[in-house]
């Protein structure tokens, strides 16, 4: 059976370490702030703002909320950003995805200043990562790479397999692997016998978005299994990307849904306002 890799608990071992140093910061006269900005009235967005606020509020970052309407243009939104942009005192901005269909994501992106980019989503920020220069780390493959560390499962010289190549999941993640000194291969939709490969693997990371797709049968015996995936099964309970009955039984270690990544998430969004602050005092 396979041992639990707790997020709720690891999350909140490093809200607590940020809580310390947001504390600290204040010590100094620097205090903290992220704009969190949501259009339109998505209940999955709602979700994700409202704990991002309640973790700011945990740890003493002050959270600025600008709701905007669901008809907003983009080019109403693009000048609230970059008015945050100039604003001294707002350390990050965050765009809560994804946006009405008349607004461009990428541009949005684009206009967030990168020293303010705590989601890790500019492409300086991107770059930064591929070349393994300083910037902010997309935060949930960057909560994963925690997860791992915290679990004291070794990545240097491991044959790690990744499902799914999105830009803030994927892509990031096999590069923050890389930098581990992993093997890494990325699966996706067109790779062919796609069990074959994920039975290579000893650390199996799942961000695809299909109810229960991966089974025991895509597991090798003792793999590491990282289920990234938030979806909601028949009964609309929420659940992963992995079956976690049948995968717990011959895997060593296994994230839950929820209770796994969701909740570093938000963690290392935390962290990441922190370091966007520390940056700009340097
Ligand atoms: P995307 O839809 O952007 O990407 C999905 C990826 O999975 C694509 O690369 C796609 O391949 C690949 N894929 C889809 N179907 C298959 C298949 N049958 N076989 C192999 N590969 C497949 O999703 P995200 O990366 O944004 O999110 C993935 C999941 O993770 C979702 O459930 C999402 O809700 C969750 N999530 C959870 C977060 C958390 O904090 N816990 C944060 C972000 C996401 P292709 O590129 O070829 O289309």
């Amino acid at each position: 059976m396979a041992k639990l890799i707790d997020g709720k608990k690891i999350s909140q071992e490093i809200k607590d370490e940020v809580k310390e140093k947001v504390a600290k910061l204040k010590e100094e006269g620097i205090r903290i702030s992220l704009a969190v900005i949501q259009v339109g009235n998505n209940p999955a967005s709602t979700v994700y703002v409202g704990n991002k606020k309640k973790a700011c509020a945990y740890v003493g970052i002050q959270s600025l909320a600008y709701e905007l309407p669901g008809e907003t243009t983009e080019e109403e939104l693009l000048q609230l950003i970059r008015e945050l942009n100039e604003k001294e005192e707002v350390n990050g901005i965050l765009v809560q995805l994804p946006l009405p269909e008349q607004i461009d994501e990428d541009k949005v992106i684009r206009t967030i200043d990168p020293k303010k980019d705590v989601d890790g989503f500019h492409p300086q920020s991107v770059g930064a990562l591929s070349i393994g220069q300083k910037g902010f780390v997309s935060c949930t493959p960057a909560g994963i790479i925690q997860l791992l560390k915290r679990s004291d499962i070794l990545m240097d010289g491991k044959e790690c397999v990744i499902v799914g190549r999105s830009n803030i999941v994927g892509k990031p993640m096999a590069l923050l692997l890389l930098r581990e000194n992993a093997t890494v291969t990325v699966c996706h939709s067109h790779t062919t016998d796609l069990k074959a490969v994920t039975r290579r693997a000893d650390i199996l990371i799942v961000a695809i978005g299909k109810a229960k797709m991966v089974d025991a049968d895509y597991i090798k015996e003792g793999a590491v299994v990282i289920d990234v995936g938030m979806n909601r099964d028949e009964n609309g309970k929420l659940c992963g990307d992995v079956d976690f009955e049948s995968v717990q039984e011959k895997a060593s270690a296994i994230t839950p849904v929820p209770g796994g990544v969701g909740p570093m998430t938000i963690a290392m969004l935390m962290n990441n306002c922190v370091e966007s602050a520390r940056m700009k005092e340097k």
